[in-house]
């Protein structure tokens, strides 16, 4: 990230406090959440030919449009090591992407079906797959360095898309807001600021295969959201 810096973990005492700065992805052995390292080894041991580690973000970082999802699921980014891809949130993810012409290619659910994203980029707030989907707070937290980063080096930024309350949450502090101040709805949208300047923040319930099973999340309130989306983004 350019222009802020997130602190290294020193412990107080014992030297002074550098001010170091996260990268946008995190590293492959990242390990500053002991509980979700400890569970990719268990799942790196039962199933080697998985990808395992903290997800990176896909798509265009020159892009405008930012979507952030929870976290890697089990048997789907977490097995194939991109975001949304694998598993049942993906499909209408995707779907709606090239709908309104934010993609291009076929998605096949495969890192390798050669889909790429057009003016918009996915990366998740918590970037490694937690024990049944479930990030702790401290987790979100930490990982949050690299959400911050990932905002700060899309220079053209201009919409956040926030899948669920939590993405929203960490979104909302990583752009130095107050979620109290911002509260979290489906398809509302809020003015904030990023460090490029004005960005809108739309919210989504997160395009789950239980909050579409219920009916939480149908696919013509997803789309209402990207339409709502597509005007901000003068498409
Ligand atoms: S969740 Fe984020 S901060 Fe925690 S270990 Fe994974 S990459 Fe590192």
């Amino acid at each position: 990230m350019k222009g802020r810096r997130v602190n290294a973990r020193i412990p107080a005492g014992r030297a002074p406090r550098v001010m170091v700065a996260a990268p946008a992805e995190a590293p492959r052995d990242c390990a500053l959440c002991p509980r979700l390292a400890t569970f990719i080894a268990t799942n790196r041991a039962a199933h080697p030919d998985w990808f395992n580690a903290p997800v990176p973000s896909f798509g265009d970082a020159t892009g405008r449009l930012l979507i952030v999802g929870l976290a890697p699921g089990l048997q789907g980014a977490n097995r194939t090591g991109r975001p949304f891809t694998g598993d049942y949130a993906g499909d209408l993810l995707y779907s709606t992407l090239a709908k309104y012409g934010l993609s291009t290619g076929q998605f096949a659910a495969r890192p390798d079906d050669g889909l790429a994203l057009k003016d918009a980029m996915i990366t998740n707030a918590v970037r490694c797959v937690p024990p049944e989907n479930k990030p702790t707070g401290a987790e979100i937290l930490t990982c949050r360095q690299f959400l911050v980063s990932r905002i700060a080096e899309m220079p053209n930024l201009k919409v956040i898309l926030a899948l669920g309350r939590i993405a929203h949450d960490s979104t909302v502090r990583a752009l130095n807001g107050k979620p109290a101040s911002a509260v979290f709805g489906h398809a509302r949208r809020h003015s904030m600021r990023g460090p490029q300047g004005p960005l809108a923040l739309h919210d989504s319930y997160h395009c789950s295969r239980y909050n579409t099973n219920t009916g939480r999340l149908t696919t013509e309130m997803f789309h209402n959201v990207f339409a709502a989306i597509a005007k901000d983004l003068g498409a």
